[in-house]
Formats: structure tokens, C-alpha cells, sequence
């Protein structure tokens, strides 16, 4: 029998609350919201996604909610994978790279490595940030703390809310009870699964993927980092071509972005 969910449960469940959010590097935020703007991904945009061409996407999704339903779907993903455990060297270096990255910009990480060789990371707005060790293998601490950086920045700048807005639009359960005019009061939890797999295979835009990037140097730039990094990881990541899956697929790479992150990067300095 699949089990249901109450959406004031996972409320509940949501571990982190917009109000609580404590911006922790504003200037950051300022300068991020934009390049966010310019680069036509507004909060006011990413609102609007759908709007015109399904009731679906047009629905308001609060913070709140999002994180919800991310942390659902964390439980999902999780589930599927082989969590390095604690002892692990991959969760020790881990532990390492990210100390002092328990809260960025207002959001509360954890951080767990799956064990998993494809060239793979993730953030969800709970919070969540996953990364493979074949991942790990091929960084220095530095590029992966840009990946990670970035994978924060989607997340923060509203493309991963997008992206779980698409999600949902595909969901069955989530039409029937937007389709009556109620929120989704209530969603299997085999369709998380499902919902994972769509959000997680989604694919971010040149446009979104140039603002992630920019926080991603933000953020180094804060925790005094090595801003070259960059800029060698995205280098990492195009060389292992389309056999490489994961970020390759879902975070397409270009000349572009590299350009675009050293010019950057020579502004910085
Ligand atoms: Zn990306």
C-alpha cells in the first residue's frame, strides 16, 4: 500500500523556513540577484515559467513547499545510492573541503558522497548537496568546492525550483489536485521516485548555467579560494566528453562559460 503524505507533514519535515533564512554574505546575494536579472532568470521569470501554457507550472510554490518536496525526494535518491559511510576517506575529505560551509547564504547543507563513479553532483533546496566519488577522484579540493559552489547557486538563484515546477507538472496526483483548485494535499511516496528522476535529469540553460557559475566564483572569492579553479574543473569536466554523463549532460559545458568565468575571474583579481 503506498504510503501517504500530508503536505502539512511535510511541512513538518521541511528543514529549513524561508523566514530563518540569515543571509550570511548579503553583498553576494546583491551582486548574484544581478547577474541573475541580467541574464533573464528573475525570480519574477522563473514565477512565471509555464504560466501561459500550463495551469501546472503557473502554481505558486512557496519556499516552504519546495524544500518539502526536496527533502522527499533526497529520501528517495538517497535510498537508491551507497551513502560513503562516515569512516569512508571520501567522507573525511569531504568533511574537510566543506568545513566552514555548514550555511551558505542562509541555507543549511549536508553533505553525503555516494559511491558512484560517474562525474555526478547535486544541491536541492533543502539543503541537500550530493557528490560521487568517480567526482571527487578526478578534482583537487579547490575545483570541487567551485562544483559545489555552483551547484548552490542553482538552487539559489531559483533554476532548481524551476526545474521541480517541471517536475511536477508531470505528476498525475500533483494535476488531479491543481486540476481542482487545492495545493497537492497529498502525494504518494512512489511518486517522489519518479519526481526525482525527472528533476534530477533535467537540464539547465546556458543562461543558468553562466549564473551559477558566477555565484560559484562569488563563493570562492568569499572563503578566499583559489578563483583559478574554476575554471581548470569546468576544463575537467569538458574533457571527459559525452561519456562523462552526469554534470555533463545535465550541466552542459562551452567555450562560453569558460570564457566567460575567466574574464570574470581577471576583473577579481
Ligand atoms: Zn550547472
Amino acid at each position: 500500500m503506498l504510503k501517504k503524505i500530508t503536505l502539512a507533514s511535510l511541512l513538518a519535515m521541511s528543514l529549513t523556513a524561508p523566514a530563518a533564512y540569515a543571509l550570511d554574505f548579503g553583498s553576494i546575494i546583491d551582486s548574484v540577484g544581478g547577474i541573475a536579472q541580467a541574464a533573464g532568470v528573475s525570480d519574477k521569470a522563473v514565477k512565471g515559467i509555464g504560466a501561459a501554457t500550463d495551469g501546472v507550472k503557473a502554481y505558486a510554490l512557496s519556499d516552504a513547499e519546495v524544500n518539502a518536496y526536496a527533502a522527499q525526494m533526497a529520501v528517495q535518491i538517497d535510498s537508491k545510492n551507497t551513502i560513503a559511510p562516515a569512516s569512508s576517506p571520501y567522507t573525511q575529505r569531504l568533511n574537510k573541503i566543506m568545513k566552514g560551509w555548514g550555511t551558505v547564504d542562509g541555507l543549511k547543507l549536508n553533505f553525503k558522497v555516494y559511491m558512484a563513479q560517474e562525474a555526478n553532483a547535486f544541491a536541492m533546496g533543502d539543503g541537500t548537496v550530493r557528490i560521487n566519488s568517480g567526482l571527487m577522484d578526478i578534482m583537487t579540493d579547490d575545483e570541487l568546492r567551485f562544483v559545489l559552489g555552483h551547484e548552490i547557486g542553482h538552487v539559489r538563484l531559483g533554476h532548481s525550483k524551476a526545474h521541480l515546477k517541471t517536475a511536477l507538472a508531470s505528476s498525475a496526483v500533483f494535476k488531479g489536485a491543481a486540476a481542482a483548485g487545492g495545493r497537492a494535499s497529498q502525494i504518494a511516496g512512489s511518486e517522489y521516485a519518479q519526481l526525482a528522476d525527472k528533476f534530477l535529469s533535467a537540464q539547465f540553460s546556458q543562461a543558468h548555467e553562466n549564473a551559477s557559475d558566477t555565484y560559484g566564483l562569488q563563493l570562492l572569492k568569499v572563503k578566499k579560494i583559489n578563483l583559478q579553479a574554476a575554471v581548470t574543473s569546468m576544463n575537467k569536466i569538458a574533457a571527459l566528453g559525452d561519456s562523462g554523463g552526469g554534470l555533463m549532460s545535465t550541466h552542459p559545458s562551452s567555450k562560453d562559460r569558460v570564457s566567460n568565468l575567466q574574464k570574470q575571474i581577471d576583473t577579481m583579481r
